[in-house]
């Protein structure tokens, strides 16, 4: 048996194992001892890995649909299919009518080689990915306030936090490696904060819970400051030396008082008071955020509040400070580090400043698009409107991922041609005319790049099955296709080598230096050979730090006479996405095995039902059957569901109401109705799930 050192493939912590490998497959995995994130240890998920990619749920062959059901065919054929495919709609459309979904599942070579098929290929910015849905948000808000979205300090700065200030983020069931760092924390004294409508795991163990009304982010965080200022408690000197002019949020924060503060978020003022003296005075303050305070309409401007609260209080640019946002996927930070945006070419070089259209358009041979790309959800609707014709989708499920499901299939459904490159048939992929099977990420090499900007090696541990291919290989082979030679790299190093020459944040990384150590943070360029660990030590990106003016922002959709509860989504530890790769494993799927609604048994009781009771849930845009879980996690008139299960969707309920500078979709709160079925009943694709 071979131990071949990897990175987990599920959230964004970025944990090392090593894949046990014998007779050509992985059948397990293990801890990396001495590693920096994980320590030696992994969670449920990490454990279950080899699952994953287990060769008998896998695609080995590329599929072509005909008269509605799928066929086995050659790579010629079905490269054939896709590249006359998308020049049909090239010819016809122009290269506003194709675009591309890359994966944050796949590695930083594969999306480089995604958003350059797309700019120098197809000629297009119509390239996006699952960040869309998770942190676009801290991408535009972080921009806007510091002039970096990532994390601005490692995971290891939990360690010396005197206090840690989680926000909207279920860290134990999704980070759970960074929610076990916590807990650790707190134990050796750090005092931990946890502000969440959900009673969580970490809620519950936390010193303080402020369990806020759902959508009310930004008046807790505004009344937090606003109690801050008026005691004089913000951080002059920090303020003086490190910002721009907090007047106007001053002012601003001057029509507030505790008592409409705690009116408009259901907090008792002595807990906003108590929670105001304590972040202000810590030595240092850790603050995390998740999809909590990302997935609203009003995204950036809670991401915005955030930072406001962080920086008056100097809590950033110190060792156990920071504003860190938890990235969802594995690969979700590199995935908008190699431009996978619209907006951005890699390392977030704007797309729209001709200096850098030149830049590319030199080193690739080919102009710069002539127009602004879309975003997944315009791709989505320029789908409907008739005006996008050919996509290809890589290893994402929009279909279970993304807000208002019907909507996304009646688009993907008006699409004159869907390609879609994944590891097994997703519910996306069955709605595909080709689908290419891809390598996963234990058949291949390439990098990863952690929420902690932390670029790490993964090593090919076995042969794909069959003839699954990597990602940058079948864009190599369609670029080639469609008459661009430009993307003929001999091997992942050479995709990573020409990233890392036209990214000024990657430029001086290289296989021979991440191989070196468990990998390197950005910015690693001249000045910082060996990486940044820390962010903001001596000035921001954009100079001064700007405190901007924000107002809270109602749900778009609030309860009513018609659908009296509000509705937010979550995860489970056991689960990760669309399920389709954690349902592949037995001990994952034993644990959680289906879907469940949340509720209250105060609710439960109105409503007369009992616990596993069969319901059925009804939004404006949808209805499942699913059945419900009577519990306290979840607050009097609050609903909660895992999104994981492809038997009842939560996204088939949810509002794709979008904010309107990332165009983040508010996938937390919605208002439903829920109505009992008969008591025999037994919802589609239910599993006995007695255990729980
Ligand atoms: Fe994998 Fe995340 Fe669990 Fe670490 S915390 S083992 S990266 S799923």
């Amino acid at each position: 048996m071979r131990v071949i050192p990897s990175v987990c493939t599920f959230c964004g912590v970025g944990c090392g194992i090593g894949l046990r490998v014998q007779d050509g497959r992985v059948i397990g995995v293990e801890p990396q001892p001495r590693h920096p994130v994980s320590q030696g240890q992994l969670c449920a998920k990490g454990w279950a890995t080899s699952f994953a990619i287990d060769a008998a749920k896998r695609l080995t062959e590329p599929l072509i649909k005909e008269h509605g059901q799928f066929r086995r065919a050659s790579w010629d054929e079905a490269l054939a299919r896709v590249a006359e495919a998308f020049r049909t709609a090239l010819e016809e459309a122009g290269p506003q009518s194709v675009g591309v979904i890359s994966c944050a599942r796949a590695s930083n070579e594969d999306n480089y080689a995604a958003q350059k098929f797309a700019r120098a290929v197809l000629g297009t910015h119509n390239i996006d990915h699952c960040a869309r849905i998770c942190h676009s948000p801290s991408v535009a808000g972080l921009a806007l306030t510091l002039g970096s979205g990532a994390m601005t300090n490692s995971i290891a700065d939990i360690d010396e936090a005197e206090l840690i200030l989680v926000i909207g983020a279920d860290v134990t069931e999704n980070h759970a490696m960074i929610g076990a760092r916590i807990l650790r924390a707190q134990a050796r004294g750090a005092t931990l904060i946890v502000v969440d409508p959900r009673k969580t795991r970490l809620a519950r163990l936390a010193n303080i819970h402020l369990q806020l009304r759902l959508g009310s982010n930004i008046a807790l965080l505004n009344g937090l400051l606003q109690i801050i200022l008026a005691n004089g408690w913000e951080n002059r000197a920090f303020l003086e030396a490190r910002c721009a002019d907090i007047q106007p949020l001053r002012r601003h924060l001057a029509e507030l008082s505790p008592e409409l503060s705690s009116a408009l978020t259901g907090i008792g003022v002595a807990e906003l008071e108590q929670v105001a003296y304590l972040y202000s005075h810590a030595r240092s303050a850790y603050t995390a955020y998740g999809m909590g305070i990302t997935q609203f309409q009003s995204g950036t401007n809670n991401v915005i509040a955030v930072s406001n609260l962080a920086l008056a209080c100097g809590q950033v640019g110190r060792p156990g400070t920071g504003i860190n946002p938890l990235r969802g996927q594995n690969n979700v930070q590199g995935a908008c580090d190699m431009g996978c945006l619209p907006n951005v070419y890699p390392g977030y070089q704007d797309a729209a400043d001709a200096a850098v259209q030149a830049k590319f358009a030199t080193a690739w041979g080919r102009p710069a698009p002539a127009h602004p790309g879309l975003t997944s959800l315009g791709m989505t609707q320029a789908a409907l409107d008739g005006a996008l014709r050919a996509l290809m989708i890589m290893g994402e499920e929009p279909v279970l991922t993304d807000p208002d499901q019907g909507h996304v299939a009646r688009a993907l459904a008006a699409l004159d041609f869907l390609v879609v490159v994944e590891l097994s048939l997703t519910e996306t992929a069955k709605l595909a005319d080709v689908v290419l099977p891809a390598a996963s990420f234990a058949e291949k090499h390439g990098t990863f790049t952690n929420c902690e900007r932390r670029v790490q090696r993964v090593r090919q541990a076995i042969a794909a099955p069959g003839e699954a291919r990597c990602d940058w290989q079948i864009l190599g082979e369609l670029a080639a296709r469609l008459g661009y030679p430009g993307m003929a790299w001999s091997d992942a190093e050479a995709v990573f080598d020409e990233m890392a020459g036209l990214t000024p944040i990657y430029s001086a990384m290289s296989y021979p230096a991440l191989d070196h150590r468990h990998g390197l943070q950005w910015p690693c360029d001249a000045d910082h050979p060996q990486g940044s660990p820390l962010l903001h030590a001596q000035g921001f990106p954009r100079g001064r730090a700007r405190l901007l003016p924000v107002t809270q922002v109602e749900p778009d959709e609030c309860p009513d006479a018609d659908y009296p509860f509000a509705f937010t989504t979550h995860r489970l530890h056991f689960h990760y996405g669309g399920g389709s790769m954690t349902r592949q494993s037995p001990l994952l799927e034993r644990e959680t095995p289906a879907a469940l609604l949340f509720m209250h048994p105060d609710d439960g009781a109105r409503l007369g039902l009992r616990d596993q009771q069969a319901v059925a849930v009804r939004s404006r845009r949808g209805r499942l059957e699913t059945r419900v879980h009577l519990t306290d996690d979840v607050p009097p008139g609050t609903l909660a569901m895992p999104y994981h299960f492809r038997e009842a969707p939560c996204n088939r309920l949810t509002n794709a109401a979008q904010d309107p500078q990332s165009k983040m979709p508010e996938l937390k709160a919605c208002a439903v109705a829920v109505e009992p079925l008969p008591l025999a009943a037994r919802p589609a694709g239910a599993t006995d799930h007695a255990s729980l």
